[in-house]
């Protein structure tokens, strides 16, 4: 009889992961629950974030199994399924396992290939489908920027835009997956982050800013496109592949923690905001004349001092709104 055989981590990757971080291992077959055989498994990049015990889904330790979602076969009837059924689930990487039902959920014979349900018709599709109606919201003829835009996510960004009428660029790293991206999945630009300078690339393919952004990767791609944005434009934060690979934070700030925290980040210009003058000036005045709000001045006095005024302002050393009484 085969063995049955199971992924585990050997020690936790330094780097990019390699293989000597990882190990085969001969696996019971739990005792209870559904017993099933693997039939797919989800890679995600999710994964090498709980190699290194920081990822929200919770940590890998060396030792123990790798796991993810799963396609698998139900081997013998129970728990409501039948002998035969293809299901979707967390699971270990192994053969043979059995697997509590109620994290199961059946896959439908019509669904070709089944697979799907991993990739654009499961998490890395809804991923892409709640980017792109929630967050990005487009519009006709906005200009979408989509990075790793080859991958199950990208792809699928990339191609809801489209059906909404945005123009899509997508930024990948061969000519193999842009090629694909313009010929097969319809977008109307790419750009081969490998081939050519990324920021000329951007300048040719949005030479007036970027509506939207949905980001995979984080770091000098992230930074790139932000030095593109168009005023009212919506940037969804969803991977960082160009840091999960690396211990140390990114300089500047971590755009994971906007992504940990599902915090939304807004630019403000106050210009904007004019016909909030008579309400602001009605009610502070009012909480200033009822003791509700303090304020301070930090006063210079006479023109000779607005320079030296001005210079503490940017030392930091004011205390207070920085003024200058002329006269
Ligand atoms: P994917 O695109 O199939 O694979 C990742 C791709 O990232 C690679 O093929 C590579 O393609 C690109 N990449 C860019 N910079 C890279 C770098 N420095 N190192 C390695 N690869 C780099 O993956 P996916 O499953 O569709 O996921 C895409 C992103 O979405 C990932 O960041 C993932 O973590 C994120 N995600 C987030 C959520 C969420 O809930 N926030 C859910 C699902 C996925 P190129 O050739 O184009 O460089």
């Amino acid at each position: 009889m085969n063995k049955n055989l199971c992924v585990k981590l050997k020690r936790r990757p330094q780097g990019t992961p390699v293989v000597q971080d990882f190990e085969l291992r001969e696996a019971d077959v739990s005792a209870d629950g559904v017993l099933c055989r693997a039939r797919y498994i989800s890679l995600d990049p999710y994964i090498r974030g709980r190699l290194s015990g920081r990822h929200l889904s919770g940590p890998i330790a060396p030792g123990e199994a790798i796991s993810s979602e799963m396609l698998f076969e139900v081997l013998e009837a129970s728990h409501g399924f039948a002998q035969g059924d293809l299901v979707r689930g967390f699971g270990p990487w192994q053969h043979l396992v059995r697997l509590s039902a109620s994290g199961l959920q059946r896959i439908s014979e019509n669904l070709v290939p089944p697979s799907l349900a991993l990739g654009v018709l499961g998490m890395p599709g809804l991923t892409a489908f709640a980017g792109v109606r929630r967050l990005l919201k487009p519009e006709q003829g906005e200009v979408l920027l989509v990075s790793a835009a080859a991958g199950p996510v990208g792809a699928t960004v990339a191609q809801l835009g489209r059906l909404a009428g945005a123009r899509t660029i997508g930024i990948a790293g061969s000519d193999e997956k842009c090629g694909w991206l313009e010929r097969n999945a319809g977008l109307d630009g790419v750009i081969n982050y490998k081939r050519e300078a990324l920021r000329e690339g951007l300048d040719r393919e949005c030479p007036n800013g970027i509506d939207m952004y949905f980001d995979n990767v984080g770091g000098d791609v992230l930074e790139a496109a932000m030095e593109r944005l168009a005023v009212g434009a919506r940037v969804a934060l969803c991977g960082l592949m160009a840091q999960y690979n690396s211990d140390a934070p990114p300089p500047g700030p971590n755009p994971g923690l906007i992504i940990k925290a599902r915090a939304s980040v807004h630019g403000l210009v106050v210009y904007d905001h004019e016909d909030l003058r008579a309400d602001m000036e009605r009610e502070v005045s009012q909480a200033i004349a009822d003791g509700d709000l303090v304020y301070k001045e930090d006063v210079s006095e006479g023109l000779e001092a607005a320079a030296e005024g001005f210079c503490r302002l940017m030392r930091g050393e004011n205390f207070g709104k920085a003024l200058v009484r002329v006269v």
